[in-house]
């Protein structure tokens, strides 16, 4: 167990044009100590990514979804539930659905 800490600028790109985020662009949706939901909007391209960093035994795994939601409706989205990494598969099915 090391290197626990990520860096938001080395492990988050967008995944549609590569370019690198930085922390003025991503809102936390939620965050705890094992995992953090953040909605970044990607400011050379514009799309919007909801990003999953999950700090658990493997280390930190990052996993970024394109997404049509927009802030608001993200904080919706996530407002209320607890989130766990086994449930980021069950909104990843209902982003593709949208
Ligand atoms: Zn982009």
């Amino acid at each position: 167990m090391e290197e626990q800490e990520y860096k938001l600028e080395d492990s988050i790109k967008c995944p549609i044009c590569k370019a690198d985020y930085n922390r003025s662009q991503a809102v936390v949706l939620k965050e705890d100590n094992s995992q953090t939901i953040l909605h970044i909007t990607c400011g050379k391209c514009g799309t919007a990514v909801l990003s999953f960093i999950s700090n658990g035994a493997q280390g930190v795994v990052s996993m970024n979804l394109a997404t049509d939601l927009n802030k608001q409706e993200s904080r919706v989205l996530f407002n209320g539930n607890s989130i766990q990494f086994d449930n980021v598969l069950e909104v990843y099915e209902k982003l593709k659905q949208i």
